[in-house]
């Protein structure tokens, strides 16, 4: 076993696997896994630098710096520019994510396999789904780590009579210290750098951190290996090269903006590479109460409902960001800042994540960074205001005396009596401060090799030991939050690979 970090230049590294995984987050640590409990040799190689919890920073701004991917500055470009979070650390994104894990819809697979001819998965994913479960111990949100804000919103959607719930989550005793988007310090979060990619570690496996893969070595139709260079975890600078040799297949799990940029720079051809991009584009509406919320005590998502994800199609949580983004919500400088941000203990921001059916496209830019272009149409901001008019009836009904809608162009607070004001809200997305966290598509999957880059169970059409497992290969929104399909798929992939 091996973890080979960063290298300074001239020392190379040369290095061979059954199976080569390119990252380590929800897709690349499921699969590599599970090609490993097969009793495969497996070389996970991650852009990203290991962080023990201990060394997680405690600010959004160490978190960009350390965990988050390119400073968290990748933008969709569209006629809004919306912020794209990922991370880029080993355990990728399920570092800094909320560890919410909900289960594959079966609507959903009934969809591929209309739109794509995808057949056979959904029991393989449920399977891998109850094996998820009992593995990274997931848990509905105790009691004592629930906070204010959760309890809050439970109390707004009963008043307003919709079905919500507390959140699952894989997380064994969560303390509630509302620092998810950091990493949790106190390893109750189960990111994979936890579990899975340590477990490869000790059955013989390889992590090379620190390493972004340039290319897939690609001889005719066959993927033989990666090629990359070590990049320093904090200055950044270019260290030794490195090459790593697949005896069997690659499996390239980099991410939706990433995976299909380093398949396009390795030269492979498909005519759906890039496309179909899609996302949950999510912001969040603040109700101010009398009493102290205390809103970063508690889960940092302990909240959601679900019963507006068929119509109008979108998803609702809490959300506690840190004290310096609530402060870059709060509009206004100076004095009025600190004005407005004395009511801090009384806030609370919940939030929505529309099931947007636009697409958008991600190619490899300038010095290999994805260049993703989405927009939404406005069938879909329509669905992005109502979340906002849901949320905002909501605060109220649980007895917030003011929200804080966040819309450019309209008044910074709203009362009670205000709300029909956004039905009236804008539909141009300029006017929203919003991101996508939940990503699709890119190398989505399919029986045609016309409109899919891989088949159904990941691998790339037309070519040899190379396969696609992440969030990429996923051709629709979900509707709920997407790491336990993810991983499912990653690990049925993994699976069919390691038996052919
Ligand atoms: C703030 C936030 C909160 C979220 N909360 C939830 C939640 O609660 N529940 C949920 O289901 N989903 C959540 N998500 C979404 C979820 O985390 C992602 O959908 C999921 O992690 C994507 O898995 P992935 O394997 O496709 O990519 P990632 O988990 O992002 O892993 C990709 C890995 O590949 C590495 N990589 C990229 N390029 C290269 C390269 N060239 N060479 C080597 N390595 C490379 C990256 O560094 C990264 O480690 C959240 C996302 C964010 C941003
Ligand atoms: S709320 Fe705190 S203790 Fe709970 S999982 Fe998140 S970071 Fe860990």
């Amino acid at each position: 076993m091996s973890h080979v970090a960063f290298r300074e230049r001239g020392e190379d590294l040369r290095l061979e696997a059954d199976y080569v995984v390119v990252g380590s987050g929800a897709g690349g640590a499921a699969a590599a896994v599970t090609l490993a409990r097969s009793g495969a040799e497996v070389a996970i190689i991650e852009a990203g630098a290991w962080r023990d919890p201990e060394d997680y920073p405690s600010s959004t701004y160490g978190a960009m710096r350390d965990l988050f991917d390119d400073w968290g500055t990748q933008l969709a470009r569209g006629r809004a520019l919306w912020p794209i979070v990922q991370a880029r650390t080993v355990g990728g994104t399920t570092v800094i994510n909320s560890a919410i894990c909900v289960r594959t819809p079966g609507d959903i697979f009934a969809q591929w396999q209309r739109e794509r001819g995808i057949e056979g998965l959904a029991e393989r994913v449920w399977a891998h789904q109850d094996t998820l479960e009992r593995e990274l111990r997931v848990e509905e949100v105790p009691e004592p780590a629930r906070g204010n804000s959760n309890r809050l919103a439970m109390l707004g959607a009963s008043r307003a009579g919709y079905d919500s719930h507390w959140i699952r989550r894989y997380v064994a005793g969560c303390e509630g210290t509302g620092q998810c988007l950091q990493g949790c310090k106190k390893t109750r979060k189960q990111s994979t750098n936890l579990n899975y990619v340590p477990e490869v570690l000790a059955r013989g496996g390889h992590v090379v951190s620190s390493a972004p893969v340039k290319r897939v070595a690609i001889e005719g139709r066959r993927a033989i290996g990666v090629r990359g260079r070590f990049e320093h975890p904090r200055t950044k600078a270019w260290g030794a090269d490195f090459f790593v040799r697949a005896r069997r297949a690659v499996v390239v799990a980099a991410s939706v903006t990433h995976s299909p940029a380093l398949l396009e720079r390795s030269g492979v051809r498909s005519p759906a590479l890039g496309k179909y991009f899609r996302a949950h584009p999510g912001t969040g509406v603040f109700g101010i109460y009398d009493e102290p919320v205390d809103t970063n005590t508690g889960a940092t998502q302990g909240w959601a409902s679900t019963a507006f994800r068929a119509d109008p199609g979108l998803k609702l949580e809490t959300l506690s960001i840190p004290f310096e983004m609530v402060a870059s919500r709060l509009s206004g400088g100076g004095a009025r800042l600190i004005e407005r941000l004395r009511e801090y203990r009384h806030l609370c921001m919940w939030c929505h994540a529309v099931r947007a059916e636009s697409v958008g496209t991600v190619r490899n830019g300038l010095f290999d960074k994805p260049v993703v272009r989405y927009g939404l149409d406005r069938e879909d901001m329509l669905r992005f205001r109502q979340g906002m008019i849901l949320l905002a009836k909501t605060h109220f009904a649980a007895g917030a005396k003011k929200i804080l809608p966040g819309i450019h162009g309209m008044p910074y607070e709203l009362g009670p009596d205000q709300v029909s004001l956004l039905e009236d809200a804008p539909l141009d997305p300029r006017a929203y401060i919003a991101i996508l966290s939940h990503l699709f598509g890119g190398c989505v999957m399919g029986t045609d090799p016309r409109d899919a880059v891989t088949d159904a169970r990941g691998r790339v059409h037309g070519y040899d030991g190379l396969v696609v497992a992440d969030a990429s290969v996923i051709p629709s929104n979900l509707g709920v939050n997407p790491q336990h399909t993810i991983m499912a798929l990653a690990m049925a992939f993994a699976e069919d690979l390691a038996s052919e």
